[in-house]
């Protein structure tokens, strides 16, 4: 195992961020740690990083104790904290070559932080300040800061926080291409971000972990609490005609002669529909299934 979560709780003062959370993460898994502002993600980070330690409870990286071989862990992760703290003056080299520096890297330095500077895509931004770069690209710098000293596991809290659309895909790209070789523990509150990136979910409310399963699992999930179906109509008809559809439980209208019909379960409803528009000489313009995402699911656990 990868990292190692035991019964971990945190409190700040008498106010609770984490409530017993357990665990675990398989080497080389993309691991999405999902829940809205304030659940205790990066709190949960900070304490596997060394950064904090927990009140109660066991963090193990590489069957390491955090708390016996601080170092030992430290040197295996590379960690991307959620505010991106950097020197602003530095050069982008030169602020690499000084991270490379406290890492006590044995081999060539300047050799690795030119290779790193490859692999984050920093070339063509090389020779300015971390001042001038976008945001963009000072996220490539944190990235590349924890990728440094070659870590097996890299915990990133909210990398693509505060990004503009494409600076989001672009970094998306870049921790899939690190998470082939690397395990990978990133957290976001944007669900589309695990869907596009994460092979895990694990989802944190309130301290408390909610739901732990593959990504796929939970879409499947979140497709048998609820389906939703898109109708158009080229006549118009009435909300309490299509109510009458058996197992059409929520009917709304999306435009004109356009329908969101939602059934309770995982029957497809389709066929009934379509069944409905030839009784009623209807013409079916369109009819097409909503893809159930992650959103949903997330929507209903983190709900209070
Ligand atoms: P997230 O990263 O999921 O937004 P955090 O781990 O930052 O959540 O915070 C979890 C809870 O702990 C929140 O209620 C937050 O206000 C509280 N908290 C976080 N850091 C501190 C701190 N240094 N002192 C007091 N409370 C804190
Ligand atoms: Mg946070």
């Amino acid at each position: 195992m990868s990292i190692e979560v035991n019964n971990v709780s945190k409190f700040y003062g008498r106010q609770s961020a984490l409530d017993d959370v357990s665990f675990e993460v398989n080497p080389g898994d993309i691991v999405g740690f999902l829940g809205p502002n304030g659940a205790g993600k990066s709190t949960m980070m900070k304490i596997i990083t060394g950064f904090i330690s927990a009140n109660t409870g066991i963090v193990t990286v590489n069957g390491y104790k955090i708390s016996d071989y601080p170092t030992y862990v430290k040197r295996s992760i590379g960690y991307l904290p959620e505010s991106n703290p950097l020197y602003l003056e530095m050069f982008v080299a030169e602020y690499l070559e000084f991270v490379a520096g406290m890492y006590e890297l044995s081999g060539n330095k300047k050799t690795r932080v030119k290779d790193i500077i490859q692999k984050t895509g920093l070339y063509p931004e090389r020779n300015k300040t971390l001042a001038q770069l976008s945001k963009g690209f000072r996220q490539r710098i944190g990235i590349a800061q924890a990728l440094i000293h070659e870590p097996e596991v890299l915990i990133l809290d909210e990398p693509t926080t505060g990004l503009d659309p494409n600076q989001i895909v672009e970094i998306r790209n870049l921790i899939s291409s690190v998470g082939t070789e690397k395990t990978v523990m990133l957290s976001t509150h944007i669900m589309q971000e695990v869907e596009a990136i994460c092979d895990r979910v694990i989802i944190i409310n309130d301290g408390r972990i909610v739901a732990n399963d593959f990504a796929d699992n939970l879409q499947n999930l979140a497709k048998e609490t609820k389906q939703e179906i898109f109708v158009e109509f080229m006549e118009t008809v009435s909300k309490e005609e299509l109510e009458g559809i058996d197992e059409a439980i929520t009917v709304y209208p999306s435009d004109t002669n356009q329908w969101i019909i939602e059934n309770g379960g995982d029957t497809d409803i389709r066929p009934k529909i379509s069944q409905f528009a030839r009784d009623k000489n209807l013409t079916l313009l369109a009819i097409s299934q909503k893809e159930q995402r992650l959103e949903s699911i997330f929507r209903e656990l983190t709900d209070v």
